[in-house]
């Protein structure tokens, strides 16, 4: 089976223990399955971005012995291919400029009386949405030229509902099966709605980043921590409307601060220690506990990383 799989982190940061997980795991599962496993540096946030910060995250992979198998991919360079799929969606009148602020939103549903959100994506009330309020469009009636951009700084959003019937999945929810939590299934109108496919600051939101470069690069399998697997239904969606296969998905545990916090950079989450080679095993093997593999004392990180792989080869075919 050809597999190709990847690790995808955002240079914000230093990578911590928490993306540890993740790049093990993707690392292990395409190593498992005889695949490549490459890197992408998903810098689209680039005010989030500190210079230096990817060239970075780099060598802490690749002191831990995690070595991509092709070319390293940077979002930054991927413009005219974000561009491209957006001219075909606002030609299919799959998407919409949207010139509402975050403090708009808000207080159009103020007015309704609802105080809603859902992590940081504020359901989107349909204010710009070329047939108004309606959850569920006509789809018969739609005018045949593109929508015209306004003068005004404006982000680009989703028609879903026009997109879920454009693919077919319009009966909620829409439904997946992840390796690791079994069946899915997430209506996609009502919990997320139009969500941004780039911003009103010209940036190209994750969502659609992330499904133009796995679609391009081609890969087949899925592995990211645990948060991520709420966006999936959006991406699913995507690459339906793309015409991209789906990969497979398996999201990994996630670290938790001691105080019960997930791990993570906006959390100040420390920077891995990787100075000696004491540090690096250590490293691996807390990331590896996390995943449920078994403690690599006393030997190199070579050596733990091809006992792990065979284990999780061992896992794999004891699910198969
Ligand atoms: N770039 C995303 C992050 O660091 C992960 C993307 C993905 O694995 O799908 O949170």
């Amino acid at each position: 089976m050809a597999y190709i799989g990847r690790f995808a982190p955002s240079p914000t940061g230093p990578l911590h223990a928490g993306s540890l997980v993740a790049a093990l795991a993707s690392w292990l599962d395409a190593r498992a399955h005889g695949g490549h496993w490459l890197v992408r540096v998903e810098d689209t946030d680039t005010p989030r971005c500190p210079p230096g910060v990817a060239e970075l995250q780099l060598a802490q992979l690749a002191r831990c012995g995690l070595h991509p198998d092709g070319p390293v991919w940077v979002q930054s360079q991927r413009q005219p291919a974000y561009e491209a799929v957006l001219a075909q969606l606002a030609t299919r009148q799959l998407v919409y400029p949207c010139t509402c602020s975050r403090r708009a939103i808000e207080q159009a549903w103020a007015a309704q009386g609802v105080a809603r959100s859902r992590h940081a994506e504020l359901l989107y009330p349909g204010t710009c949405r070329p047939d108004g309020l309606d959850a569920l469009p006509s789809l018969s009636s739609p005018s045949t030229l593109p929508p015209t951009p306004p003068a005004a700084p404006h982000a680009w959003r989703l028609h879903t509902a026009r997109a879920l019937a454009a693919t077919g999945l319009a009966t909620p929810p829409l439904r997946w099966t992840d390796r690791r939590l079994g069946p899915q299934a997430q209506d996609v109108l009502q919990a997320v709605g139009d969500f941004v496919l780039r911003r009103s600051d010209g940036l190209w939101a994750y969502q659609l980043a992330v499904v133009v470069d796995d679609g391009a690069q081609g890969v087949t399998h899925i592995v990211r921590g645990e948060d991520l697997a709420d966006n999936t239904p959006r991406q699913i969606l995507l690459q339906r409307l793309l015409g991209l296969p789906t990969p497979q998905y398996l999201h990994t545990p996630l670290v938790l601060a001691p105080d019960g916090e997930k791990l993570s950079k906006q959390h100040g989450a420390q920077a891995l220690q990787l100075n000696t080679d004491t540090d690096v095993l250590s490293a691996l093997n807390h990331a590896a506990k996390a995943l449920g593999l078994p403690a690599a004392e006393g030997t190199t990180a070579t050596e733990a990383l091809a006992r792990w792989t065979l284990a999780w080869k061992a896992r794999l075919q004891s699910r198969a």
